[in-house]
């Protein structure tokens, strides 16, 4: 009877060790290439799930309800900030029912916390549904961005799994190193191509256009969520002729009508980008996808 009591103590022990020494942490990002970076840092320790898809607006996500259940369960939520996710992640945080998610906890985690943010308005308003009120969300275009975030995550992993904190900071010295080669090797890509003006869909590009100097003349849109209107365009299209803006830089998931009728109309040649990690097949993490996203432009820019 004892030995059958022991037996079973020891079993049991044996269970509860094993799964908590491969319990992985659970972690959902709102975006994909938030995901992707959490996945460099934390590898097989930790479960991504992404709430957008790589080819979705990120501003206005097809939030469905299924992703309560996985917030339900989440260690960390990663979202973007600054407003990017304001009209459809806090319904499903609020349905998760999970306070260690919520903001304030250690299972929260704003990346945009350090970032250098451009287009920052001196007034906060969200009049005439400007999508971005406290500046621009889409710092993620900048690869010099992706570090610090990959910081912030590394700091946080290792705050609620202090075990593998040493594994969390090798994988950040070693994206981060092999962020930087290929850094070195995309600015030598576009050196040749320093101040050409381009025109954007979205104000989606100014991080990206920074990093790489080129220089952004304009929007498709006359505000960022405003879809483009007739009067916009005309005062567009002159401006674009007189400046030589040479691309029109469009996400995946615009309508192509509006760019192209640009394009005829200025000579710009439209060029179509993902804007998140895995919305192409050569782009399924995020060296790969900043990589993509340069060669793309190189060689519109090539064939000039
Ligand atoms: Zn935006």
């Amino acid at each position: 009877m004892i030995s059958k009591f022991l037996t079973c103590i020891i079993f049991v022990f044996a269970v509860s060790w094993a799964s908590a020494a491969y319990a992985k942490l659970n972690i959902v990002a709102s975006t994909p290439d938030l995901g992707a970076v959490a996945k460099e840092i934390g590898e097989d320790k930790i479960k991504i799930t992404n709430i957008a898809r790589p080819t979705e607006d990120p501003h206005f996500v097809d939030a469905r309800p299924s992703f309560m259940v996985k917030l339900n369960k989440a260690d960390i939520l990663i979202e973007g900030g600054l407003q990017l996710e304001i009209g459809w992640l806090p319904p499903l945080v609020m349905g998760a029912r999970n306070n260690k998610i919520l903001p304030g906890q250690p299972g929260y985690l704003t990346a945009s916390t350090g970032i250098n943010v451009l287009q920052v308005p001196q007034v906060v308003s969200r009049a005439m549904g400007d999508v971005h009120p406290y500046g621009n969300p889409h710092y993620m275009l900048d690869p010099l961005n992706a570090k610090i975030v990959a910081s912030h995550i590394c700091a946080r992993l290792c705050l609620l799994d202090k075990e593998n904190c040493k594994y969390y900071q090798d994988n950040l010295k070693d994206f981060i190193k092999r962020l930087d080669k290929k850094l070195t090797e995309w600015e030598k890509m576009l050196e040749p191509y320093q101040g050409t003006k381009i025109v954007t869909y979205h104000r989606t590009f100014p991080y990206f256009a920074q990093r790489f100097h080129l220089e952004v003349m304009g929007s498709l849109e006359p505000k960022p969520g405003i879809s483009p209107s007739p009067s916009h365009i005309n005062n567009l299209v002159p401006m674009m002729k007189s400046e030589g803006v040479k691309l029109i830089i469009i996400e995946d998931f615009r309508e192509r009508k509006t760019p192209e009728f640009v394009a005829s109309k200025t000579g710009a040649k439209v060029v179509v980008l993902p804007i998140m990690v895995g919305g192409r097949k050569e782009t399924d993490d995020y060296i790969s996808f900043v990589d993509y996203n340069v060669n793309q432009v190189v060689s519109a820019l090539k064939n000039e």
